[in-house]
């Protein structure tokens, strides 16, 4: 079996990698995907925290994920709800899309797209595929809200101490 595909492109980040969650592909023992997606939910956790403005919540977290990365988006959100109380907040969602694969034979020179992972030629079933794509996994995008008029709280809560009544009220 022969196949090429691009460099290593399995960011977790707005081009920002985090981590590279490794080469993970389509044989992953199950339990060890589970490990797998536990650790990549959490760093995606991470780096929507980190790129949240401050005061402002998450309200959706959208990652798109290639096939032959062998994640599932279901254990994904399975994790991600597990999780989110004690980081994002309940409010927080994960929108994951699966990207399709494209590719070209190199046996027949067909390309191809195709919504699940193959490793031969939906033409000739020949093995000699060169995938443009697949090992993807990126945080494209976070919804947030800012904390517009609905919501009057301080965003500094140092500014709110630095205010208590009772305090001199200073110039
Ligand atoms: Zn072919």
């Amino acid at each position: 079996m022969s196949k090429t595909r691009p460099g290593g492109a399995c960011s977790v980040g707005f081009q920002a990698s985090v981590a590279c969650p490794g080469t993970p592909h389509a044989s992953v023992a199950v339990e060890e995907a589970r490990v797998h997606e536990a650790s990549i939910v959490e760093e995606l956790i991470a780096l929507a925290e980190r790129h949240a403005p401050p005061g402002s919540r998450v309200l959706s977290v959208q990652v798109t994920v290639g096939l032959l990365t062998g994640v599932s988006p279901d254990a994904m959100r399975f994790y991600f709800e597990a999780l989110r109380d004690d980081t994002l907040g309940p409010q927080a969602e994960l929108d994951v899309r699966l990207v399709p694969l494209r590719g070209r034979c190199s046996a027949c020179q067909r390309t191809f797209v195709s919504e699940e992972a193959i490793w031969t030629c939906p033409a000739c079933n020949e093995p000699f595929l060169s995938l443009e794509n697949g090992d993807e996994l990126d945080l494209t995008s976070l919804v947030v809200d800012d904390g517009e008029p609905d919501h009057d709280r301080a965003e500094d809560p140092q500014e709110e101490r630095r205010r208590r009544p009772g305090e001199p009220a200073g110039a």
